[in-house]
């Protein structure tokens, strides 16, 4: 979650440049569910044993990881999600130490953040993405052309693609184990396995009230914030945290709810009767602009390099 976003960002100055055409755009309307599922994930908590790696792979039928799950030599570099793995834990040292000077480390968990109003589903052309009552933001394979847009419009830069399946490659992320979670007391598999309870599974707003006990609980333990309450129109995963966000991977992201940004675009430039090539004509622009600078930071990562 370290890198930058200046293409989104110029997409969102585009946006804004569009939504203030006098007359235009309709209101628009969010269309998050009023109480979903959601995980706080507290990383003071986390101790990075890779458990919930391994549960997701097991109730995912993923393929075997690279590196053994007790091989913690894994941690020495940053790592995405990708097709075959759809979450990783990240290790960070943020100058922390303990009460013998030794350097604390921060453990994040990256997965689908299950936005509450996704930019991946409003960017599906053909509504293979959609977001569910239970949070689960559910992905369709029959639905699917692997037009990629999803990709270009996350935020977070999680969906993967099956670059190397040559028969129906698909988009691939976290679950948020819809067929888990749409079962009663059914749990994400690494919220079940979390050994120091790290994970918390529960309703958004239960888990809301949650952080914020721990935070006002113990003000001088933890920062006051909660990521994923407002970024981008609120997140169905939550984290609260002993360090600032920016230091450990997470990126700063407007309150604004993606697509309310490029819908928005849509109906002004429709309610000016552009023609449709030339809608998309921008949608590509800015969502290639957005893809290359994604290669861009692969390559600058590739090189050694942390956006
Ligand atoms: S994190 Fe990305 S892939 Fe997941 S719901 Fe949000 S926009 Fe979609
Ligand atoms: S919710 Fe399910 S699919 Fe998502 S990271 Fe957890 S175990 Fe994996
Ligand atoms: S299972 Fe829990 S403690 Fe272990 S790495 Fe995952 S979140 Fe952290």
């Amino acid at each position: 979650m370290t890198i930058s976003r200046r293409g989104f960002l110029g997409a969102v100055g585009i946006a804004g440049a569009a939504s203030t055409m006098p007359g235009t755009a309709q209101a628009w309307q969010s269309k998050a569910p009023p109480d979903p599922y959601g995980c706080l994930v507290d990383l003071t908590r986390c101790v990075g044993c890779r458990k919930c790696e391994q549960a997701c792979k097991e109730v995912n039928d993923l393929p075997e990881p690279a590196v053994k799950f007790d091989d913690l030599t894994v941690l020495d570099a940053k790592r995405r999600p990708d097709q075959n793995t759809f979450t990783v834990i990240n290790r960070y040292y943020t100058g922390r130490i303990d009460e013998r000077d030794k350097l604390v480390p921060t453990f994040v968990k990256v997965q689908c953040m299950h936005c509450q109003d996704p930019a991946c589903v409003s960017a599906c052309i053909t509504g293979a993405l959609t977001k569910k009552d239970n949070g689960a933001v559910h992905y369709d394979v029959n639905k699917c052309i692997g037009c990629r847009y999803c990709m270009a419009a996350c935020p977070f830069e999680i969906p993967a693609y099956e670059y190397d399946r040559p028969i129906l490659p698909r988009v691939r992320k976290c679950t948020f184990c819809f067929e888990r979670i749409s079962k009663e007391g059914g749990k994400p598999g690494c919220a079940s396995i979390c050994p120091v309870e790290a994970i918390t599974f529960g309703r958004r707003s239960e888990l809301l009230t949650l952080a914020r006990g721990r935070i006002e609980g113990d003000p001088g333990k933890y920062i006051d914030h909660i990521y994923g309450e407002r970024e981008v129109g609120g997140t169905s995963w939550l984290y609260i945290s002993n360090v600032e966000f920016g230091k450990v991977g997470f990126q700063k992201l407007p309150t604004r709810p993606m697509p309310q940004t490029t819908e928005t675009i849509q109906s002004s430039l429709f309610s000016y009767l552009w023609s449709p090539l030339a809608l998309f004509g921008v949608l590509g622009a800015v969502m290639g602009a957005t893809s290359r600078k994604h290669d861009a930071d692969t390559h600058d990562k590739e090189d050694g390099h942390d956006a």
